[in-house]
């Protein structure tokens, strides 16, 4: 058995065609590989990505990094894990209101739920960004050195997806977390088995260097997955007769 639990732009939905077909079509195919989207990207934005059809349907979608969770099929959400997060959740409106004087930090307009995200620069004031979150019981997620987000205290992808595998009750070495950048860090810090895959953000290969749980794939995108599944030995089956 497997669970992947993946990021998605740069990361599932990164590197060659020819890679992602065959990701894809293994994941279709293997009925004991089970799927979760972890991924910074709001609902609406998931749900236009499913309707394309390309890429296979997940059985979770863990979104707004960390702050929404709903089961992939009905779009309804993880209410178990859902009502932990809404509960400490300040407002989006509020926390607008409380940003809203400081200097280079530009709104993000998408829907967006239990979470608040900005644009930032080299010019931003982020320390006065990191008090007034503080002030809010919040926490602030950098990545890419541009996007930023506020979230309720203790809410990432890696805690969100941390109390769905405890609801599940998912055995933990079954897992594999996949990632690309700073926002998916706190998924590498539960102990399930990971993978940064290739081209990944240089401040996310250091966070992880040395965590011998952890892979740093040379392939990007969804190659570097299919690379982690041949290097972790209770996962390789699943890629034989693939030509990989
Ligand atoms: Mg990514």
């Amino acid at each position: 058995m497997m669970l992947l639990a993946t990021d998605l732009d740069g990361t599932f939905l990164g590197g060659s065609e020819e890679d992602r077909h065959c990701l894809y079509s293994l994941i279709r195919e293997q009925e004991q590989i089970r799927l979760v989207f972890v991924t910074g990207r709001g609902v609406e934005s998931v749900t236009a990505l499913l309707n394309e059809g390309v890429i296979p349907h997940p059985e979770y979608i863990i979104c707004d990094v960390g702050g929404t969770i709903l089961h992939g099929n009905t779009l309804e959400p993880v209410t178990a894990v859902q009502m932990n997060i809404a509960a400490i959740w300040p407002g989006g409106d509020r926390v607008r209101e409380s940003m809203k004087d400081i200097a280079g930090l530009r709104y993000q307009e998408v829907y967006q739920q239990h979470r608040c995200s900005f644009f930032y620069d080299a010019s931003t004031d982020v320390n006065a960004v990191r008090a007034v979150a503080t002030a809010l019981s919040c926490d602030v997620v950098q990545s890419a050195g541009k996007y930023l987000d506020v979230l309720p205290k203790g809410v990432n992808k890696g805690a969100t997806l941390k109390q769905l595998i405890q609801l599940i009750d998912y055995p933990a070495d079954s897992i594999l977390v996949a990632g690309d950048t700073m926002n998916d860090s706190t998924l590498y810090d539960a102990g399930y088995k990971g993978v940064v895959v290739g081209a990944a953000e240089p401040e996310l290969l250091a966070y992880t260097a040395g965590k011998s749980h952890v892979m740093q794939a040379n392939i990007a995108g969804a190659g570097g997955i299919i690379e982690a599944m041949q290097h972790f030995p209770e996962f390789c089956r699943y890629i034989a007769g693939t030509g990989k």
